[in-house]
């Protein structure tokens, strides 16, 4: 019987450890430094290699690979219980080797990169020395691959690409960019697309500006309006087959998705908690916010919706070990990332509305909350395209019905059942009359 619901003792204490470790050396981090991604940042690198070097030492550092690339095959599912802890610092993934968007980029270069790629952007990437940026959404062109048109054209033996990408996270703080472009206009998206490396610095390179979120102000701007003019590239900057990019996106993606979705369970703890801590601290005449029915109500659905979210990603971080192949996960990939933002969204605002005017303030982190919980339905994809992707894979498994009648439909139902059970029923009709004759008509 292997379905079980607990962790394994020994993981359990790692977990253990991870908690502690982040509360006391790493949370803290979050309200000093700057952005994880810039490790130009020498400040921020000298306070946080002596954290990278714990990690290492205690067998954490990007864990979720295989030991071939440094990590300990742990898999998503171990990663899904530590990301349930990391999500909670904005450091933290950086320091555990398992930061986004690089993790996915390594997923990438480790499937489909040559042995010198692995070499040259994989192995210090994997080192936490430098961050890399994914370049694939377009300006006029996001939720639909199939409209992109950044170009990449075969000249002699180098590779030239022209177009623009929109979004590209991190553009600012990469040294080097995975880039998706048309190869082949007359094969369609699924197979005219490539990915490409492009080291940051290469000639016709251009960040035109950095966008931010919200508020958020101009210098700390980190999602990139990229051109690409003439950037040109030796043959060798393929990333996987010429027309390989649809699957590589997918792979990349899929892993990407799963992990928001671990580290998100973390925040949305975290704004269930302050929820709480409000409830019990907070005084009415009558008694504390707590006692009041709709307040109580708040925090059961939000218990409700995290245990649910939370059931849902562990199984689907199950199964991705379990099939090592993110396509046979892909509906449930796609409903993790149809509920990540509703239930993040949900219990932050009930959070916030129970905290009053402080909770809408400066001074609480709600706001950026609930920015972030439309980032999730928004980035990687919006929430309708992977609503599209769950009901087709559910509708596959369906067949029309034979006939006029649903499979349901009662009559119908009730007619094969006295067939079936002829006999059955002749003796049902005979009691019947026996009954009918003692007790009269009903
Ligand atoms: C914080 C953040 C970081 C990001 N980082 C990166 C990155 O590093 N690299 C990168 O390449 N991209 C990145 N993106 C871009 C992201 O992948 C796109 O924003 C996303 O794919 C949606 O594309 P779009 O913004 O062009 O929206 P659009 O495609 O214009 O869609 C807008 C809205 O239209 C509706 N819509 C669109 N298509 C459909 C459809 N088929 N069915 C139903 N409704 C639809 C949805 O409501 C959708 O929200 C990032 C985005 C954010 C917000």
């Amino acid at each position: 019987m292997a379905w079980d619901f607990e962790t394994d003792p020994g993981f359990q204490e790692q977990l253990d450890w991870i908690d502690a470790f982040v509360r006391e050396h790493v949370e803290p981090l979050d309200l000093l430094l700057g952005n994880p991604h810039d490790k130009g940042d020498e400040h921020a690198m000298a306070a946080v290699r002596p954290l990278y070097d714990t990690v290492k030492a205690r067998g954490l550092w990007a864990c979720h690979l295989g030991p071939q690339l440094g990590g300990q095959g742990y898999g998503q599912l171990k990663l899904a219980l530590m990301n349930e802890i990391l999500g909670r610092s904005r450091w933290a993934p950086s320091v555990f080797g398992c930061q986004a968007p690089d993790s996915g980029n390594a997923e990438i270069l480790a499937h489909f990169g040559t042995e010198e790629q692995k070499a040259e952007y994989l192995e210090p990437l994997l080192d936490g020395g430098i961050s890399s940026c994914y370049s694939m959404t377009e300006p006029h062109a996001g939720a639909d691959p199939a409209l992109f048109t950044t170009r990449a054209v075969r000249d002699g033996t180098d590779w030239v690409i022209t177009g623009e990408k929109w979004f590209s996270s991190n553009a600012r703080y990469a040294s080097f960019f995975i880039v998706m472009a048309v190869t082949d206009p007359d094969a369609g998206p699924y197979r005219g697309m490539s990915m490409f490396i492009v080291p940051a610095g290469t000639p016709g390179l251009e960040i035109v500006r950095n966008v931010g979120l919200g508020g958020e102000p101009g210098r700390e701007a980190s999602h990139a309006y990229l051109r690409y003019d003439d950037v040109r590239v030796p043959a060798d900057c393929l990333l996987g087959d010429e027309g390989g990019a649809f699957v590589i996106s997918q792979t990349r993606l899929g892993g990407g998705r799963v992990h928001h979705a671990m580290r998100t369970i973390a925040r949305i703890r975290v704004a269930f908690d302050m929820m709480c801590e409000r409830a019990v601290s907070r005084q009415t005449r009558k008694g504390s916010l707590a006692t009041l029915q709709m307040v109580q109500e708040s925090v059961a659905d939000s218990w409700i919706e995290i245990e649910q979210f939370r059931l849902l990603v562990l199984r689907t971080a199950w199964l991705i070990d379990r099939h090592q192949d993110y396509q046979k996960v892909r509906k449930d990939i796609a409903a993790v990332k149809v509920a990540m933002p509703k239930v993040y969204h949900d219990v932050v605002q009930r959070a916030m509305h129970l905290h009053g005017a402080l909770g809408v303030s400066n001074e609480m982190p709600f706001a950026d909350m609930l920015l972030q919980a439309e980032v999730l339905a928004i980035a990687d994809g919006p929430t309708e395209v992977h609503k599209v992707t769950v009901a087709r894979q559910v509708l596959e498994q369906y067949a029309p019905v034979d006939g006029l009648w649903p499979t349901q439909h009662l009559p119908a139902r009730l007619e094969a059942a006295r067939a079936q059970y002829a006999e059955l029923v002749e003796h049902l009709a005979g009691n019947e009359e026996d009954d009918l004759s003692e007790r009269g008509p009903r």
